[in-house]
């Protein structure tokens, strides 16, 4: 086999896809522990709350290539680099020439949530939980969120959007501590209040009660709140247990360099399976990041000299149903941080800059001028227009500047929601 990809996500489908455009001659398979394979992950919630049918689901269709082979529903249990093969769940083998890991993430199950047995406890990952979690909710209609991170805030959102009440609790004292400053989730925080969301900030899940086998009550803070469903978003890992003897790991983590090549010159990686070892080792967590490091890893495969990832950002564009909200980095230490609001429009808009240099920052409730941001950002120039008069939310701002920006027309990326 000229390539085998471990993984059916936005990575490893992306990179199965690219490598047969890039070979053409060549030939691919993909391997997924899943049943299904090329869905829209980031839109488990829409599907959950029932205002999107399963068919919107999925941006990739078989495309009878005979060249591209998948087996869905079998998982790879460990890879054999001495014989270039990997061994599968259902017992058989495949030989490799090259090889992409695509193998994503694993949600963290707090221990307290982890109790065998009980009904009504779901991750927020798969189609297949999402599937069993769109059955059981209408009859179950008290949701708690654990996790108040981007999964936990866009399940909260969308669950409330059709009038389900939920509480959500994040041990951080504010929203989306690994994307936002604690200002700018304010405006997310508000927007889940005014959505009749309890937010239990600074909480942690302390116990659980079940009645007649299905979870009935959880303990947060020591108060007891009523919980019918209990989703837990309480963060993810990286998915490489099945390399444990592959001797492809470091400290249990996949590392890969910029090109995405492992310590194997014959195996890539891409997507949240990842720790690129540049830049305090960077794991992606975004969809963006993971669809064009599929695409990279799988152009880099037969590359003598294999390309760099140009750009390495968890810039990330979101509508949390009527909040638009785009990350542009997160929060830097010693970064100067500039701030644009318009409390009355509910926007709130932050640079962080580090010597004339966009570092990070977010935009929330305005996305304006995103896409020319984020671009200024990515190339690195020092800036010489005043940061403040840059944050506000006027297109005319880049107009004003010099000629190549002026001609600018980026645009933030925005998921479907
Ligand atoms: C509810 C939700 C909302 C999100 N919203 C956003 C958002 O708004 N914006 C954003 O940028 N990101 C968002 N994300 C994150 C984004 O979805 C991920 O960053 C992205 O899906 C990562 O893609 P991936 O291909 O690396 O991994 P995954 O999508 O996790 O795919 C990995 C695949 O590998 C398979 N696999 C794992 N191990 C094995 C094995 N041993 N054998 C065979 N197959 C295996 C898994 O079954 C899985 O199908 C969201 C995630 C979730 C869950």
């Amino acid at each position: 086999m000229d390539c085998v990809v471990i993984g059916g996500g936005v990575a490893g489908m992306q990179a199965a896809l690219s490598f047969r455009k890039a070979y053409s001659e060549k030939t691919v398979t993909l391997v997924d522990n899943e049943s299904e394979v090329g869905y829209y992950r980031t839109l488990l919630p829409q599907f959950m709350n029932r205002t999107l049918p399963e068919n919107k689901l999925f941006f990739w269709q078989d495309q009878d290539d005979p060249r591209f082979t998948i087996i869905s529903g079998v998982r790879v249990e460990s890879l054999e680099r001495e014989n270039r093969a990997l061994v599968l769940s259902d017992g058989s083998q495949i030989p490799y020439r090259r090889l992409i890991i695509a193998s994503g993430g694993r949600p963290v199950i707090p221990p307290v949530c982890g109790a065998a047995g009980i009904a009504g406890v779901f991750t927020v990952r798969s189609l297949t939980t999402a599937r069993e979690a769109r059955v059981w909710l209408p009859q179950h209609p008290e949701v708690v969120i654990v996790g108040g991170g981007l999964v936990g805030v866009k399940t909260a959102a969308y669950l409330a959007s059709q009038d389900i009440p939920v509480t959500l609790i994040e041990k951080e004292n504010h929203l989306l501590p690994q994307a936002l400053s604690s200002q700018a989730a304010q405006l997310a925080e508000e927007h889940l209040l005014r959505n009749k969301v309890q937010l239990l900030l600074g909480s942690t899940i302390e116990d659980i009660q079940s009645s007649s086998g299905s979870i009935s009550a959880i303990k947060a803070s020591g108060q007891w709140v009523n919980c019918r469903t209990l989703f837990v978003a309480a963060g993810s890992v990286p998915e490489v247990t099945f390399l444990a003897d592959s001797g492809l790991l470091r400290e249990g983590n996949l590392e890969v360099n910029r090109a995405l090549q492992t310590t194997d010159a014959n195996i890539f990686a891409a997507g949240d399976a990842v720790t690129i070892v540049e830049r305090d080792n960077f794991t992606p967590w975004t969809w963006p990041q993971a669809a064009v490091q599929g695409q990279l890893a799988a152009h880099n495969l037969y590359l003598p000299a294999p390309f760099s990832l140009s750009c390495l950002s968890r810039v990330n564009a979101m509508n949390l149903h009527g909040l638009s909200l785009v990350v542009l980095g997160i929060p830097v230490e010693g970064a100067e941080r500039c701030v644009y609001t318009n409390p009355a429009a509910g926007v709130y808009r932050e640079l962080y800059q580090v010597d004339g240099r966009i570092v990070g920052g977010a935009l929330v409730g305005d996305i304006t001028n995103a896409g020319k941001l984020h671009w200024m950002m990515n190339i690195g120039d020092r800036i010489d227009t005043d940061f403040t008069e840059l944050l506000e939310p006027r297109l005319e701002t880049f107009a004003k500047m010099s000629p190549s920006c002026a001609k600018l027309n980026q645009r933030a990326v925005f998921l479907p929601s």
